[in-house]
This record gives C-alpha cells, structure tokens and sequence, in this order.
C-alpha cells in the first residue's frame, strides 16, 4: 500500500510558482541565498532551542551546512532543526507572511519581474524552481520521537509527502537542474556563488567536502579588522538585498547595556514603490547565538526600515519570544539603540549632508511618522527635520536649528508656510507680510508636516508657529497713496459682512496684505486653511456640515477695494458681484472652495459686464 501524500499548494503559492517557473529569467543564482539562507536559520533556530536546555534528537551532530553536486543535481543539507510533517504542510505550501501577496502583485505587473527581492517577502524557498524541475526536500526534525518525511514537487500540480527512514536531523534538499540551469551543478561557479552570500553565515559550509567559509560573528569583530568590502557582503547577505546599504553603524556599548551591534539603512525605502509595510529586519542574538530573528519591539515600528544585528549579553536564554518583546529589558535596549542611531543620523548630517540628503529624501516618513507618534524621541527627530525656506534657493533644504541662527532680533516665532509647491508658496497671499518684512518662512510641502509642526511645537523655545496664524504687520504703515483710511475700511469691511452674512464670521482690514485684495484666515486661533481642508476630507456625508470659521482680511491699499468703496454707492447690485467675487477668489487661494459652478458662472456675467463697458 502507498503511503504517499498528494497535496496542493496554497493558490497564491501556486501563482507565484507558476510565475517562479516561467517569467524569471535573471538573477537565477539567488536560490542560492536564500537555500544557504534557510539552512542558517534552521541551524540558528536549532542552537537556540539546545541553548534553552531542551532536549534533541542527536545532540551532538553541531549545526553545519554541507553543498554537493552530482549530475545535473545540487543537494543542501543541514543540520538544523528539520521539519516535521506538519512544519512541512505549513511551510512549504502556504503563504506564512503577509507581504507574499504584495509581492506577488508586483511581479504579475511587473514587465521584467524582480526576482531578487523574493527573499524580502518570506518566500525564499520557492525560488529553488528558478533553476529545478523537482525539489526533493527530506527532513528529519530536532524532536525526539519525530520521523522523518520526503516532500517532493515539479512545482506545478503540487507536492507529495512520504514517509522516510533513517533520516538524521535537520533538512537535505535535493535539486534536478532544469536543462538550461545546469551549469549550477558546476562546482567551480558554484563555489564563487556560495561564497559571495554566504560568507556570513555562522555555520561552517562545505562544498564536495571542503571548507568553504570562516565562521565570524562580524559584530562582534572589532571596526578596524573589518574591510568595507566585508561589510557590504554581509549587507547583502542579510538584507537580501543586491545594493550596498546606505547607512551603516557598527558600534558597541558597556553601559547601561552590553550591546554589540550592526545596523544598516537600506539604499532604497521599499515601502515607497508602492508595496506594503515592510517589517523591521534586526536580529536579536545573545553571544551570538540568535534569540529571535526580526525580533519585535527591539525599536520602535517608525524605524522598521533598519537592518542589523543586535547582541547583548544581558539576554536570558530561557525566557519566551512572547515575553521578551514586553519585558522592560526589550525596553531599555530599544530606548538605548533608538536614541544611538538618532544620534548617528545627526552627526551624518552634519558630517556628510549631500548623503543624508539622500536619505532624508527616502525616509523622512519615517522620521515624521516617529515624530508625531513617540513622544520620548521628539526633539531628537526634530533636529533631523528639512525644509526648504524663502531665503534660500530651491531645493536646499535647512535643519530648524540654522533657522533659528539665522532669525532676526525682532522675530520671537519660526514661521512655516503648508503650500502644495515652491511658486505656491512665494505667490501665497499669507507669505507677503513675510516678504515684505524679510522673514524667513519654512515651506512645507508634505501634508504631514502641518502634525508634525503641531507635536513638534516648538525648537530651541522658540514657537513654531503657521503663517497664516502669525500675528505680524507690515512694518511701514505710511498710507499709500489711494488707499482707503481706516475709517473708510471700516465701513467697507461693514458692508461686506453685511452681503456675506453667515458665510463668514468677520471682515476687517488687513495689517498683512500687499499685493493681493484679500485672505482667508481662519477664526479658529489654533486652525489653518490646510487642517480645515483634511477636516473637510475626512468628513462623512452624512455628518452636518462643518460650521463656518473663516475671516476675511481685506487689503485697504489696494486699488480693488478702493474702487469697490466708490462702487457700492454707485452701483450695488455690481459691487456686491464683485465682493462675492473676491470672497470666492479668497477661498481658491486658501483651496477651500468645494463648488467652483456658482462662481463660474458670476465671473461669466462679470467678464461679460466689462466687455459690454468697452463695446
Ligand atoms: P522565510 O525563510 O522568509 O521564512 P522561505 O520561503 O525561505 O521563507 O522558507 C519558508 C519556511 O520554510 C521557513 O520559514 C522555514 O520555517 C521553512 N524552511 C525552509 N527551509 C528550511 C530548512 N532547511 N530547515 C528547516 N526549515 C526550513
Ligand atoms: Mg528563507
């Protein structure tokens, strides 16, 4: 009687399969990596089980690595901690994390698939049908009693499991190389790629039984024995990832903690091309053996872009994952390495800013998500904050300190404008007071900036504070010639609430205006034009509509508003279209207008109106 089991595969794993097996020409050699990847977890997971105390099957077989290759075959074997039947269903064969289906999505529309990054989404194995027409995978695994299992696949229509005897612990997988794949099986090309992935790895790896690698826990290894070229490799190897990193820091601590510890920025935030949240990727060892890999609450989520290893030999080893991640020790590293690598950041800044440009341009979601979100790490993310400035030229950006500095004696607030671009901003009625004055203005084009300047509040005690809120007037009140006294204003002012009636809450004469006639600004002392439109955005339907809280300022030196002073004796119905005018010119200016239809159609009749004057 047979005992084999036929089985399916998840129906996204048999997509990305069908995809795996048929679109992805390049890179073949990463099955690889991510092989050799999985036999070093296996055997990491296996040290760390044995370093617990827990009793396993053949103790004393040392986790290792051993590649060979036949005829048209490659066979990888570790010694791990093996599978069990059920690890075998659950782990190859259906999707174990949530980034396989954006990344399956990705590939599907993607013209020239990236298999590359197939180790970033947990699905590594699978590419070992890149370059097999059948994957034998035999596995024993670390408990006692456990038997061992053959699972056996072509890739298309699914897997068989069996029974299998005499297995030693750990995992052999077996390889028929595709007709177009078999120069793989070559021991010289093979040896080269192994190397170059999988120098890393903490188990010693052996090709055709030679010793291909030297065992070195690189962060444990003091910075000037390191060569950048080290570095980068072991980048790659960790990061599944074919760039060199962006940032690294490699550094050690006595106290409060004994921490040793490498860390990497990525050279590009994968979160950006449109793919889902990625996860943190740094290692917890303790002695260098792994205690949880991608370890969780290690830092805090707004820096889940870092990669690295972290070692402290403060660690218990017998305590569970669940109850490290709250333990107030998981707390203490997180507070020490965050404020570490903030630090880092700062002096990067300094030291070399054209690349912290590069990062900030990638990452400073990230910095501003942690802004907004952690409380304790605040004034260190502010010093990392740039923006752009009306002092400076384009696309320079300045830290909030070299603002400061620069302030005038007279100026006691930062000002910041929210405007969707740079000519927005130079022409937004609320700058000319700014202008006029020679005060600099931040210009923040990203809509979280407005919250981030809210949790921010203030830099070196002095306020951040909206342009639109700042309580400035021009400096030179001299009355231009033709403008309307202030008891002309006034009346003016009167009689244009008087039109508006509840569609504004007050109209007065403007301290700030230069060239335009008139601004929005809200009555609400602590809202700004931008709040109120993601209030307006984020209401619902069915919700009554938000009350009216805007203020008209209007400029009395003008000619507009002097003309429209003299209009309203001589022709109120026109001067009234005019004032609704320039209410809903206000409101565009200050993007708060929802319906443009009404206001279409009154600049019809008003063009048409001063044609027919000139006709
Ligand atoms: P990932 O390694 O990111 O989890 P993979 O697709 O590479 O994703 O592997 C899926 C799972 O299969 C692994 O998480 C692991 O549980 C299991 N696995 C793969 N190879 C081995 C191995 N050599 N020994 C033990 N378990 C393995
Ligand atoms: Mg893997």
């Amino acid at each position: 009687m047979s005992t084999t089991e036929k089985h399916h595969f998840q129906a996204e794993i048999q997509q990305l399969l069908d995809i795996v097996i048929h679109s992805l020409y390049t890179d073949k050699e990463i099955f690889v990596r991510e092989l050799i990847s999985n036999a070093a977890d296996a055997c990491e997971k296996l040290r760390f089980i044995q370093a617990s105390g827990n009793t396993i099957n053949q103790p004393d077989l040392p986790p290792a690595i051993s590649i060979t290759t036949g005829e048209n075959t490659i066979t990888l074997t570790d010694t791990g901690i093996g599978m069990t039947h059920g690890d075998l269903v659950e782990n190859l064969g259906t999707i174990a994390h949530s980034g396989t289906k954006a990344f399956l999505k990705q590939l599907a529309e993607a013209k020239k698939p990236d298999a590359n990054l197939i180790g970033q989404f947990g699905v590594g194995f699978y590419s070992a049908f890149m370059v097999a027409s059948r994957v034998t995978v035999l596995s024993r695994s670390h408990l006692p009693d456990d038997q061992g299992w053959q699972w056996t696949s072509e890739g298309a229509g699914g897997y068989d499991l069996e029974p299998a005897n005499d297995l030693p612990r750990g995992t052999k997988i077996i390889l028929q190389l595709k007709d177009d794949a078999q120069e793989f099986a070559q021991p010289e090309a093979l040896e080269h790629i192994i190397k170059r992935y999988s120098n890393f790895v903490q188990f010693p790896i052996e090709l055709n039984g030679q010793r291909l690698n030297t065992v070195s826990a690189i962060w444990t290894r003091s910075k000037s024995d390191i060569k950048e070229e080290e570095y980068n490799e072991f980048y790659q190897y960790l990061g599944h990832d074919q760039t060199n990193s962006l940032y690294r820091l490699h550094f050690t601590a006595d106290a409060p903690l004994s921490i040793q510890s490498l860390l990497f920025v990525p050279a590009h935030n994968f979160e950006t091309a449109g793919m889902s949240r990625t996860e943190s990727e740094v290692h917890l060892y303790c002695r260098k053996v792994l205690i949880q890999s991608k370890a969780k609450g290690l830092f805090p989520e707004w820096l889940r872009f870092l990669k690295g290893v972290v070692d402290s030999e403060d660690l218990p080893l017998n305590v569970s994952r669940e109850m490290m991640q709250d333990s107030s020790l998981m707390k203490k590293l997180n507070q020490v390495l965050t404020g570490r690598f903030l630090k880092f950041l700062e002096e990067q800044s300094e030291k070399d800013p054209a690349t912290y440009e590069k990062f900030y341009e990638q990452y400073n979601r990230f910095l501003k998500e942690g802004l907004v979100t952690d409380f304790t790490h605040k004034q260190a993310l502010g010093k990392l904050l740039r923006y752009e400035s009306s002092t400076l030229p384009r696309e320079t950006r300045t830290s909030l300190a070299d603002y400061v500095k620069r302030m005038a004696a007279d100026q006691k607030d930062i000002y910041y404008l929210i405007a969707p671009n740079r000519e927005a901003a130079e022409s937004s009625p609320y700058f000319e007071v700014f202008h006029a004055r020679k005060f600099e203005v931040l210009f923040l084009y990203d809509p979280w900036d407005e919250f981030v300047m809210e949790h921010l509040h203030e830099v070196d005690a002095k306020p951040l504070r909206s342009a639109e809120k700042a309580e400035l007037d021009l400096a030179d009140t001299a009355s231009k010639e033709g403008a309307l006294s202030d008891e002309q204003a006034q009346a003016l002012a009167k009689w244009m609430k008087e039109i508006f009636g509840d569609r504004v809450n007050e109209v007065r004469a403007s301290k700030r205006l230069v060239g335009s006639p008139a601004v929005i600004l809200d009555s609400d002392k602590f809202m700004t034009s931008s709040m109120r439109r993601i209030m307006k955005s984020m209401k619902r339907e069915s919700e009554s509509p938000l009350a009216v809280r805007n203020d008209l300022e209007i400029n009395p030196a003008h000619p507009l508003m002097a003309r429209l002073d003299k209009m309203r004796v001589a022709d109120a119905a026109l001067a009234t279209k005019v004032a609704d005018q320039i209410l809903d010119n206000s409101r565009v200016a200050a993007g708060l207008l929802e319906d443009p239809r009404a206001m279409l159609q009154r600049l019809n009749e008003l063009l048409e109106q001063v044609l027919s004057a000139k006709t």
